[in-house]
């Protein structure tokens, strides 16, 4: 029997919805609260690695995923004048039978897994948030934004980098900037662009796409962070425009399309990962509420559903729901979150430094191989 009977889980996120679908189909009674109304507002894409797509065929949303998604094998290198430098193999890291990577639309991801888990049994409270949260030795009590409340064996949260749960049960880490800002679009596909190339010169750090269907891409500039809070839509538009204007090859397609402030999002990098115990007593934190990277190596999906697949195989597993099975869980995660975490953040300095005899290749194929290995 499984050693929680009722969780409750913050967040149907990558790690929320995924968690929730393991848990209820293996007979767990679980309650998400998620606090946006709907999956449906405009978003970017994700590029998701073999390490992320076998966790969400385990999860069940991988054939649904991979239809309206774009798979791809290799990653091309470009100079800023659109030339073609390279096309380098990308490691299969989900195995042989999964692509090296799936471009996909977050929005649309968002829905799968929030289905999953509905059709694993799991209850949605949507448009809802914690108002509080007591813990005791048998469980937590919650109260929640809509005046509702419950009792439950086990809480995650799974409720993102800016965590409120977090907060609310004493971690006091939060998130640090590392210096870089991103600004990406979701757009028409130019029929030339068939997988992510990168571009290393020009005003940026990287100029990349990321095909996210057959008729869509989403494209992203990551430059010096820069407070954009106070910037007007138009001027929102204007800068990415700008700094697209030093790019070219498809990219000459791709900004005829940066036409619609409302399509275009600011974010800026950032780090985090908790120092100490990732839970107090029956509250644990997963996912980017416990480790958060710059996505240079676009493995921060990867590792949040890893998180949750083996939270729920713990929990399956019937051991015990005391300290023992939080600390186990915490060790057996850092050996793969750490390596990860700092290699992105030694691209992102290797980058800021300006470093042009970084070893980037070798940083690459010691990672594809440490996450080819299932978590
Ligand atoms: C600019 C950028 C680009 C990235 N690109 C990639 C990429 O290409 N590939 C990749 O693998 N990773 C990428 N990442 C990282 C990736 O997005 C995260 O690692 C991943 O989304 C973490 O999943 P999560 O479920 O932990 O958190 P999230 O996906 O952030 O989900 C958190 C969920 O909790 C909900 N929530 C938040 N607060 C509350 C609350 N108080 N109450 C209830 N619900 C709440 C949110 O609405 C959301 O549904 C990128 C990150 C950034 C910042």
């Amino acid at each position: 029997m499984a050693s929680a009977r009722k969780v409750l889980v913050v967040g149907c996120g990558i790690a929320g919805g995924s968690l929730a679908t393991l848990l209820g189909r293996g007979g767990v009674e679980v309650e998400i609260a998620e606090r946006n109304p709907d999956f449906t507002a405009l978003g970017s894409g994700i590029t998701l690695q073999g390490a992320a797509l076998r966790v969400l065929r385990e999860v069940g949303v991988w054939d649904d995923l991979r239809k309206d998604g774009y798979e791809f094998n290799s990653l091309g290198l470009r100079s800023a004048n659109g030339r073609l430098l390279a096309e380098i193999p990308d490691v299969r890291t989900g195995g042989p039978d999964l692509p090296a990577t799936l471009g996909a639309y977050r929005p649309r991801l968002a829905e799968l897994l929030s289905n999953a888990a509905v059709e694993a049994g799991a209850t949605t409270r949507l448009g809802v948030t914690l108002e509080s949260l007591e813990a005791d030795e048998d469980g937590v009590d919650v109260r929640f934004s809509d005046g509702d409340s419950g009792r439950y064996d086990l809480v995650v949260a799974a409720d993102g980098v800016r965590s409120r749960t977090r907060r609310a049960i004493g971690i006091e880490d939060t998130p640090t900037p590392v210096g870089m800002g991103i600004w990406r679009i979701h757009a028409p596909r130019p029929p030339e662009v068939e997988r992510t190339d990168l571009i290393y010169d020009g005003p940026c750090f990287i100029a990349g796409y990321c095909p996210t269907g057959p008729e869509t891409l989403y494209a992203y500039l990551v430059e010096p962070a820069q407070d954009r809070s106070k910037d007007s839509p138009e001027q929102r538009l204007q800068a990415m425009r700008e700094l697209a204007e030093a790019y070219h090859g498809p990219w000459d397609a791709i900004r005829e399309n940066i036409t619609d402030p409302s399509r275009i999002n600011y974010s800026l990098f950032e780090y985090l990962l908790v120092d100490g115990p990732w839970n107090r007593g029956r509250v644990v934190v997963i996912g980017d509420a416990a480790h958060a990277c710059p996505p240079t190596l676009a493995l921060g999906a990867a590792l949040a559903l890893e998180d949750a697949s083996v939270l729920a195989e713990m929990l399956l597993a019937g051991d015990q729901l005391d300290q023992s099975l939080f600390d186990s869980f915490q060790q057996r995660r850092l050996g793969r979150v750490q390596p990860v975490l700092e290699g992105s953040m030694q691209l992102v300095n290797w980058q800021l430094a300006h470093e042009r005899n970084a070893d980037v290749p070798g940083l690459m194929r010691r990672i594809s191989s440490l996450v080819s290995v299932p978590a």
